[in-house]
């Protein structure tokens, strides 16, 4: 007798869905001078948070409170969201995994861009769902094509991430509005904003608007600088939310997370400070390009997608001369996003090695 699988998960390919940049650096025997492909803030989280995490330590053996009340109750004060339309996970990936898993099941049509966020399709398959994956429209993903795919497939969740990963671009309030009112009522949006506080905050959808088929996704990884502590939270109406509660891992939002997440609501001059450090990155990661000839697409976020000029093969070759000379990147595969490299906002050092890195790379190619 053998083990006798799921259907759904045993017709799945045994596929590594993510290579971790630890990984890449065993396999190539050296640590990478600039680590600039996972969007990570480099400048950490704030010292009011390092404080919050290390005053708790020594309390790591009682189990985190399940119900989030402390992070939730500092979300409505900073936010002003109610704490019934809050719902805490480990991370926006976590978080989207369950709700995958609360809407899809073998065969679902789901849709998404080709080329966006991978996680989201990685929870789709997962459950056996039916992906429809919309080209972008040049840099910026196609919401009138969006629309279109949904009502043709009966889509029950579309996924948009604004700002947009790989590209960095971004839909204002107004245009995203608009789309969400064309969404049938039928179908879930996933509106992933792990960017957001990046974005001009008066081009940002105010997060008080929500609709019964909207979920909107927002990360402690990012700005926050809390990456590695793995904590995120979803946005919608309460008898949505209230649903995660019957699927979500109770425990899965560690004690420390909790913590750091809400000291770091409270430190808003730092959000401020991050967020300019994100404009000055973005502006030296462009002029490091313009100096080779490269354009970069316009960012809201805290990276830059870089037009290498040609081919996605030679923009993978850039790339891969980055990589050898310790400058951790990654770029989108699918076109016709694939002629770019995507450079996550570094420290001044870590842009610098990256431009130096650039222009070696650029020369041995050329
Ligand atoms: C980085 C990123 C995330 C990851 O968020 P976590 O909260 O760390 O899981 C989600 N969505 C997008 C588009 C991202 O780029």
């Amino acid at each position: 007798m053998s083990l006798r699988f799921a259907s759904t998960f045993a017709a799945l390919p045994a596929v590594t869905p993510f290579v971790g940049t630890e990984k890449t650096e065993q396999e190539l025997g050296f640590r990478f001078s600039a680590r600039l492909g996972a969007n990570e803030n480099q400048y950490g989280p704030s010292t009011n948070v390092v404080r919050a995490i290390t005053n708790a330590a020594a309390e790591v053996w009682k189990y985190p409170d399940p119900d989030l009340h402390l992070l939730r109750g500092k979300l409505f004060e900073r936010l002003g969201i109610p704490m019934s339309m809050i719902a805490i996970g480990e991370g926006i990936d976590g978080l989207l995994g369950i709700t995958v898993r609360m809407f899809v099941e073998h065969g679902t049509p789901v849709v998404t861009s080709l080329g966006a966020y991978p996680t989201f399709p990685y929870h789709v398959n997962a459950c056996g769902g039916q992906l429809h994956s919309v080209p972008y429209a040049g840099t910026f993903e196609d919401l009138s094509a969006l629309l279109d795919n949904v009502v043709k497939t009966s889509a029950r969740i579309v996924y948009v991430s604004n700002p947009d990963n790989p590209m960095g671009t971004f839909w204002s309030a107004a245009e995203l509005q608009q789309f969400v009112e064309n969404v049938p009522e039928s179908c879930l949006i996933c509106l992933d904003e792990a960017y957001v506080e990046y974005a001009e905050p008066n081009d940002v959808l105010p997060l008080s608007f929500t609709r019964p088929n909207l979920l909107r996704f927002r990360t402690f990884s990012k700005i926050h600088g809390l990456a590695g502590l793995r904590v995120g939270f979803a946005v919608g109406q309460d008898n949505l939310v209230r649903q995660f509660d019957k699927i979500r891992n109770h425990f899965g939002v560690n004690r420390l997370a909790e913590i750091a997440a809400s000291a770091a609501l409270d430190d808003r001059e730092y959000i401020t400070q991050m967020r300019e450090k994100a404009v000055e990155g973005r502006a030296a990661i462009a002029s490091a390009a313009l100096r080779y000839g490269l354009d970069s697409v316009p960012s809201s976020a805290n990276f830059v997608a870089i037009d290498c000029g040609r081919d996605g093969a030679y923009a993978d070759a850039v790339l891969n001369g980055l990589i050898q000379k310790g400058v951790f990147i990654r770029k989108p595969n699918v076109a016709p996003l694939n002629r770019h490299i995507r450079i996550s906002v570094g420290t001044p050092e870590t842009t610098r090695i990256f431009g130096e890195a650039l222009g070696q790379t650029l020369d041995k190619l050329a």
